[in-house]
């Protein structure tokens, strides 16, 4: 859930000092030990992409955060929305594999009915006596 993450990456954003973006990978102040209290420029904590979604790591106090868990620590009702979304992005493709596989069936079931009519007319025609039977 990339698109996901660096949705809420943004919405956080505002709450975190030094934030800025550089490619794939974002840099601000790490919120958990401050950073530097000597050079208030310095900015530690960095979000970086691992298997399809981000990471939080601190270089200065050495924190490790999952994405849902940075936001749980650090502005609760994110951490709510972000957990809302999340199921209703991943409650989504479910549904419609689902779909994908009903119809894949069905379109097999279809196909063995026309081949058992095929098989029904061709055993009529090569087998008269039968026919009088029905
Ligand atoms: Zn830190």
């Amino acid at each position: 859930m990339l698109y996901l993450d660096t949705k809420y990456i943004s919405l956080i954003s505002g709450k975190l000092q030094k934030f800025k973006k550089s490619n794939t990978t974002y840099n601000f102040r790490c919120p958990y030990c401050g950073d530097s209290q000597k050079n208030k420029n310095r900015a530690r904590g960095y979000f970086f992409q691992k298997k399809g979604s981000y990471i939080f790591k601190c270089h200065n106090c050495g924190v490790g955060r999952t994405l849902a868990n940075f936001l749980k620590d650090n502005d609760s009702s994110l951490f709510s929305e972000y957990l809302l979304e999340s199921y209703k992005a991943f409650a989504v493709t479910p549904r419609k594999i689902r779909t994908a596989n009903i119809i894949f069936f069905m379109t097999i079931l279809f196909n063995w009915l026309i081949i058992l009519t095929i098989l029904t007319h061709l055993f009529h025609i090569c087998n008269p006596r039968a026919k009088k039977k029905i």
